[in-house]
């Protein structure tokens, strides 16, 4: 009876991820360098610097290029129209300024779809007689331009769907009413810190079909959105096996995503967290390319109709579990006593001008049993005490140059004061921080920048250093990705 239940247990497990096979995925997945628009490479771009790529697209029969309307600040917001089936499907990205990836993976699509002479033509040429595709990439230029969520009026578009104050949330309004589209796809980015469930893996691509009402009701619309849930899961799940999350169901009657999906329009949000050493999100980016064209061939041959709706639900929730660098079971030095505590760090980016840079703060201290770390260090030897202060007030920059700094970080310095603060906020060639401040010192507390010491059996063996582990046993400090001038 045990063996045959586990038999039972074994065979339903693997049954749902793994009976489907997806050729166009693998061969997308095994080609998509030849896709990969060159011209954008991180994930802060502007408006001006997709115009050019537009104006292209404009210059190329294969797409029709229009201008759906423009943004508060005056930017022309585009509509790009590609293939002449009866199916319409409409795309929009970057409602909310800094959540870009999915723009990014819409310029490679464009350059699959400006392609006709590949190996790819004949399934090209059957989802462009199939579908009619409509992209709005970039929906809030002006919240790219600073890339922040909202728009320059401070209205999160994702909350104007009923009352459509902004012109932005006028502009995908009316497109989405004159071309109806069977299937839309609401683009966004969400925190890289979402787990799946109450897994540690990251949520690197969560979806949602919206609901349409508090209830939740299932209607033909969203069922069909949640089919198509069901058959891209299955899909990714080669990919990124277990990082796959589904959004809350609840309803927000503000968001363009519910609404979309109430005025008869199947939607389908998908959200791009993180993955491991992804922070410009490329992986994450490639990922959505192959979605997105997954998706078009799933409505060009009606794939999604018989996938089961159990297949949505069955998607773990995501969960905001994570943080960069979570070190377990340490004796925290604290008034010359010794804590048992977890303590957690975050390692936020950054923007100036148009560089960026990450700044690490202790985010939380104490029993971190539920959460979970991209990378985590676990030890109930080790005891934590604050980062060293080199003891001697260096003139400047070019003094802190001159010295050792692998023997400093081996002593377990942290830091070094100095008389003239150079004007940059971080430092990418010195891996100790600088300090303008003669009161300055790196207690262990919540919302300082982690600078500490990893002590055990009496020997320091690993130094962090703004977030970055640096081991001891290293010859190098590469770890160390940036330090800050802390003024
Ligand atoms: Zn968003």
């Amino acid at each position: 009876m045990k063996w045959f239940s586990l038999f039972l247990l074994l065979l339903f497990s693997i049954q749902p991820a793994y009976s489907q096979q997806f050729p166009l995925a693998d061969k997308l997945n095994g080609k998509y360098e030849t896709f990969k628009e060159e011209e954008i490479q991180q994930r802060r771009f502007k408006h001006s610097d997709i115009e050019p790529l537009i104006k292209q697209l404009a210059s190329d029969p294969a797409f029709e290029v229009s201008t759906a309307g423009y943004s508060v600040e005056g930017r022309p917001i585009y509509l790009i129209k590609v293939g002449d089936g009866d199916t319409n499907v409409l795309f929009w990205s970057q409602m909310h300024g800094n959540e870009s990836t999915a723009t990014m993976a819409l310029f490679d699509l464009f350059n699959f779809f400006s392609e006709n002479n590949d190996q790819f033509s004949d399934k090209r040429n059957e989802l462009l007689e199939n579908t009619s595709l409509y992209f709005i990439p970039m929906l809030n230029p002006d919240g790219a331009e600073r890339f922040e969520r909202r728009n320059v009026l401070d209205i999160d578009i994702n909350r104007d769907a009923l009352r459509l104050t902004s012109p932005e949330s006028q502009i995908l309004k009316s497109v989405r009413d004159s071309l109806n589209p069977e299937f839309g796809f609401n683009l966004h980015d969400q925190s890289s810190y979402y787990s799946v469930g109450r897994s540690a893996e990251p949520a690197t691509l969560s979806f949602l079909a919206p609901a349409y009402d508090f209830e939740q009701s299932e209607n033909e619309v969203r069922t069909n959105a949640m089919r198509l849930i069901g058959y891209l899961n299955a899909m990714l799940q080669q990919y990124i096996h277990g990082k796959v999350a589904k959004y809350s169901d609840a309803h927000e009657p503000r968001a363009f995503g519910d609404m979309i999906q109430k005025w008869g329009t199947s939607t389908i949000l998908i959200e791009s967290g993180g993955y491991p050493n992804d922070p410009e999100k490329q992986y994450i980016r490639k990922l959505n390319f192959i979605s997105l064209l997954t998706a078009i061939d799933a409505i060009a041959g009606r794939k999604f109709a018989k996938i089961n709706v159990d297949r949505y639900y069955q998607i773990p929730e995501n969960n905001r579990s994570l943080t960069d660098l979570l070190i377990r079971r340490v004796n925290m030095v604290r008034k010359n006593k010794k804590y048992l505590v977890d303590i957690g760090i975050s390692r936020r980016q950054q923007i100036v001008d148009s560089t960026s840079y990450y700044r690490a703060t202790i985010n939380d201290i104490g029993d971190l049993s539920t959460s979970h770390g991209y990378k985590e260090l676990d030890g109930n030897t080790i005891e934590v005490h604050p980062g060293k202060i080199y003891p001697d007030t260096l003139k400047n920059k070019q003094a802190v140059q001159q010295l050792d700094f692998i023997k400093l970080l081996r002593k377990g310095y942290t830091d070094i004061i100095i008389e003239d603060a150079p004007d940059a906020s971080y430092l990418d060639n010195i891996p100790l921080n600088i300090v303008a401040r003669e009161d300055y010192s790196n207690e262990i507390s919540l919302g300082s920048v982690p600078n500490f010491i990893l002590k055990e059996d009496g020997h320091i063996r690993q130094v962090i250093v703004n977030g970055y582990i640096f081991d001891t046993k290293d010859d190098q400090a590469t770890s160390i990705r940036n330090t800050l001038v802390i003024k």
